[in-house]
């Protein structure tokens, strides 16, 4: 109730002025009496609990001035925040339709009545009113927003493409990032059907407005790997390592499996001996220390294993390293204790988020390229410290 009287306020006032003026001049006596009404019985639908009779009551009373306007749109928020749609969208609805407003505030009608429509679900409504204030300087980027986030809830990734020379315009970040990641939705599909020159294309695309896309690259290395195009996806899994390390321990194996394909296994080696160095991940430290064992010895992979934990320790180091010293026949009885130990690091280990949303802090053991709870795109990475990389 106590925002209704957001617009009382000016309608007392308008009520005063009136009355001032009417002992001036008496032709105003019948205006005075109509707003005086009009205002009383707006107060008794009020007082009676019919908010819904009064907000049209007052809105027809009340005249939207330049000086009134604002009262109106905090009057509709005060709605919206308390989730009465009905009535916000009423208010807004009612500044729309009213032409003698300045261009500004014409905007700001339209652009409050399509958040209106998308919290009412009305999608279709809300599109129409973000799409139609696309020219307007103020409102263009968040319109831009609010029109991508209908169409990645609706995976109507054609439409959000179709916006793409507006958003190139803004060169707003974000919203290319999103642009990017809506091309990988339709390379993904065309992926599933083995549409190469397709996917290739889309992919390319995708890295032209973002070219820090690491999904591009990790599913163009996938169409690369599934024609037996071992050199251009080695590459792609390089390029994922320049654009974000964190991304990297997931396609570690992928890209051993291309090496081990191309018999550069050596070549591999020295790459992942340049990440460990780089970034100490585990990932990293495991695939190297078969490199280590092989050219050198157990004992040898061993002190290297150890010394890295002693430098930074991480559970599935520790985890690793319990399994090196089981492998070591002169350990003997100890096995057993051993492998009661490794079980015990697995089961806890099994427990634990593999990723870590870095916009919003979600934890997940399966990866998703949008957040399932912020929607942010490759925001879920794998988990970094004592209990991750
Ligand atoms: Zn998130």
């Amino acid at each position: 109730m106590l925002e209704l009287l957001f617009l009382l306020l000016p309608v007392a006032m308008a009520y005063g002025w009136f009355m001032g003026r009417n002992s001036v001049k008496q032709n105003n006596h019948t205006a005075k009496q109509d707003l005086s009404i009009k205002y009383s019985t707006g107060l008794n639908y009020l007082l009676s609990n019919q908010q819904d009779k009064a907000i049209e009551f007052l809105l027809e009373t009340l005249k939207v001035e330049d000086d009134t306007v604002e009262a109106h749109f905090a009057m509709a928020n005060l709605f919206r925040r308390r989730g009465e749609l009905d009535r916000a969208l009423k208010v807004h609805e009612y500044l729309v339709r009213q032409k003698h407003l300045p261009t500004q505030a014409k905007q700001q009608a339209a652009f409050e009545l399509g958040k209106d429509f998308l919290s009412a679900g009305l999608y279709d409504r809300a599109e129409e009113m973000f799409h139609k204030l696309l020219k307007s300087k103020d409102y263009q980027v968040k319109c831009l927003v609010y029109l991508i986030k209908i169409y990645q809830s609706t995976k109507d990734w054609q439409h959000g493409i179709a916006l793409k020379k507006a958003i190139i315009k803004t060169k707003d970040k974000a919203l290319l990032h999103t642009l990017a990641n809506f091309y990988c939705e339709l390379a993904t599909i065309a992926l599933e059907k083995d549409q190469f020159i397709e996917v290739i294309e889309l992919l390319e695309n995708a890295l032209k407005y973002d070219p820090n896309s690491c999904r591009a690259n990790w599913l163009m290395a996938e169409i690369y790997e599934n024609h037996q195009q071992y050199n251009e996806a080695c590459q792609c899994y390089k390029d994922i390592y320049s654009q974000d390390e964190d991304f990297f321990p997931d396609v570690i194996d992928k890209m051993e499996y291309c090496y081990q394909q191309l018999d550069a296994q050596d070549e591999f080696y020295q790459f992942i001996k340049k990440v460990y160095d780089e970034t100490a991940g585990t990932s990293a430290l495991i695939k190297y220390l078969s490199a280590v064992e092989k050219k050198h010895s157990l004992v040898k992979a061993q002190d290297f294993m150890l010394n890295a934990l002693k430098r930074r320790p991480t559970i599935r180091g520790f985890n690793h390293f319990i399994k090196m010293q089981m492998l070591d026949s002169t350990n003997g009885s100890n096995n057993e204790n051993l492998e009661m130990i490794k079980k015990l690091i697995s089961a806890y280990l099994n427990v634990k988020h593999r990723y870590n949303c870095r916009t919003c802090g979600f934890n997940s053991s399966t990866h998703y390229w949008s957040c399932p709870s912020c929607h942010d795109w490759e925001q879920l990475k794998p988990v970094r410290g004592l209990e991750g990389e």
